[in-house]
């Protein structure tokens, strides 16, 4: 009798375990996806305010980008693929090409 109390109580021992087990997993779990829902949120907000600044931005580089190259032409130096950074003599097609983007 002793021993069958003895087993019965590991029982409970265990199922207490267990069930404290799921309560912090489901804690977890909720963490998880309140987590997820701000992760989430987050991602819009980004791509709602930043998307826009960063288009302006790369178009702002672009062209500073293209007016460095058409000042370096007009330095007398090649700003095309095949010649880049050597001096031009006289004009260059590609250059001239490669600057209106033709
Ligand atoms: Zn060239």
């Amino acid at each position: 009798m002793g021993q069958l109390y003895q087993a019965i109580t590991e029982v409970e021992e265990n199922i207490s375990t267990l069930l404290s087990e799921v309560k912090s997993l489901r804690q977890y779990v909720e963490y998880l996806e309140e987590e997820n829902v701000k992760l989430k949120r987050q991602l819009c907000a980004v791509s709602e305010a930043d998307t826009v600044r960063v288009q302006k931005n790369a178009a702002k580089i672009q062209k500073e980008a293209q007016e460095n190259l058409e000042k370096l032409y007009q330095e007398g130096f090649h700003v095309c693929h095949i010649y880049f950074g050597e001096p031009v003599e006289g004009s260059c097609l590609f250059c001239n090409a490669f600057l209106r983007k033709d």
